[in-house]
């Protein structure tokens, strides 16, 4: 550096940090982050990409502009009501405030009354019972995927789980639930062909002839003893496709008589259902739901918090007492285990009012036609049916009727950068822009964002 390298002038850290702006950020912020922030804004002062006279002014907006997290919210104008990428399911105002007053101490596994342990998750068990009545009991987990594992590890470690052809499926991300499975410890028998798979397929996975190469031969002829070493399988499971359909020349075993094959061996049926209905739901009329399995037969059903049922991220494990209790005092049980959050979300998604999910399931398309017109007769931008769609959460293929602005699709990129930020849907050369999954309450702040977009007509 030279004597009059303007360099010289940025200001240092210390001043910056004086800064009221700064020092009112400090609080909400942290000292680290507030750095961190200042050194960004140095460097590239530095580098020459900003003149130090506006190094204070770039550090306050910097400031004012950050939150204690790298998550943003987003406006979810895609229609789409289960978005994975935006975080599935929007919490209900009642499970924030339930989430808000568990993040303090709290009485997750203590008994006010004796001042003695009880046991975690007392309340959320409950309420899944009650919501569900078919359920003798209930298990929480981290997510669905870790319900799987525990069920599969509990049941069948060291012995197969038989499943369909047209069941092994690809959840997202590239993760495989089969993969999953087998990572266990548990060996896959896939039985049947992708598009048909019957009873006796099933039922040949327990037959001499259906045993893994090398297994020998059952002791005594013809029937099995379920506790001789050549017993290899340790559950059925059936596994609902929540993200694709199989159409045309199709077959499926029915729960009823997969219950009474698994039975017959003295094995378990699993049902993962992936969405996490727990009735069924007239919009979705082939959506599995948990009450209609446990019913037909399943032992284990596994549901997604986050999906259908519009709660936090957490898997759930609904069936008879011992079966529960034989999942939940698992090792793996502890591995699993939800945090006080999620206990604290899914007991009020499961007593309060509906969550967004459930409300943007049945909106009226009426009322979305309204609130469109409006955003339309202000924007000067026409309006056009559109589909929303349930999402990476289920019901493929269902279409939900409803409404959409539509603008150029070069506002698309633009609307996601924006303040607020604005998710579209970009489908034939058009931005669809879906209120569907945005509450009434922040009409007008779309409206803003539309409107620094969209030229004034
Ligand atoms: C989504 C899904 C899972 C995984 O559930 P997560 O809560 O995402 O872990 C498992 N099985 C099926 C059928 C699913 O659709």
């Amino acid at each position: 550096m030279t004597g009059d390298d303007p360099r010289r002038s940025i200001p240092r850290t210390d001043v910056l940090l004086g800064l009221p702006e700064v020092l009112d950020a400090r609080d909400r912020l942290g000292e680290i982050r507030i750095r961190g922030i200042i050194h960004d804004v140095q460097a590239r002062a530095r580098r020459g990409e900003l003149a130090p006279s506006a190094v204070g002014s770039e550090v306050v907006a910097a400031v004012r502009g950050e939150s204690a997290s790298s998550l943003g919210a987003v406006l979810n104008a895609t229609g789409v009501i289960v978005h994975t990428n935006l975080g599935r399911a929007p919490l209900s105002d009642t499970a924030v405030a339930a989430v808000v007053e568990a993040s303090g101490y709290v009485d997750v596994e203590l008994d006010l009354a004796s001042g003695k342990r009880s046991t975690r998750g007392v309340g959320v068990r409950e309420a899944l019972v009650r919501a569900c009545p078919a359920a003798g009991d209930a298990l929480v987990v981290n997510n669905g995927a870790a319900a799987l594992m525990l069920a599969c590890t509990a049941f069948a470690a060291g012995r197969e789980v038989v499943i369909s052809r047209g069941e092994m499926i690809e959840i997202g991300a590239g993760f495989r639930l089969t993969d999953l499975i087998v990572s266990t410890g548990v060996r896959l028998r896939e039985v049947g062909t992708t598009n048909r798979t019957h009873l006796r397929d099933y039922a040949d996975a327990f037959s001499p002839a259906g045993l893994s190469p090398g297994a020998g031969l059952p002791s005594g002829a013809g029937q099995y003893d379920p506790r001789s070493v050549e017993y290899h399988v340790g559950a059925i499971l059936k596994v609902h496709p929540s993200n694709f359909r199989v159409q045309g020349f199709t077959a499926s075993a029915g729960l009823s008589e997969l219950r009474d094959l698994a039975h017959q061996y003295g094995v378990p049926l699993i049902v993962d259902l992936g969405s996490g209905l727990l009735h069924h739901d007239w919009a979705l009329p082939d959506e599995p739901d948990a009450t209609s399995a446990l019913e037909a037969g399943a032992d284990v059903v596994i549901a997604s918090g986050d999906k259908l049922l519009g709660g936090p991220q957490a898997g759930i494990l609904l069936g008879d007492k011992d079966v529960i209790a034989r999942l939940a005092t698992h090792p793996l049980a502890r591995a699993v285990r939800t945090d006080k959050l999620t206990l604290a979300a899914l007991e009020a998604t499961l007593t309060g009012p509906q969550p967004p999910v459930t409300r943007y399931l049945h909106v009226d398309p009426e009322r979305v036609k309204q609130r469109t017109e409006r955003l339309a007769g202000e924007l000067g931008v026409p309006i056009v049916e559109c589909d929303g769609r349930v999402g990476g959460g289920g019901a493929p293929g269902v279409r939900l009727p409803g409404w959409a602005l539509r603008l150029p699709v070069s506002v698309a990129g633009p609307l996601r950068t924006g303040d607020p930020a604005v998710l579209a849907r970009v489908h034939a050369d058009a931005c669809l822009v879906d209120l569907r999954c945005i509450p009434e309450r922040d009409d007008e702040r779309l409206l803003t964002a539309l409107r620094a977009q969209i030229p004034a007509s």
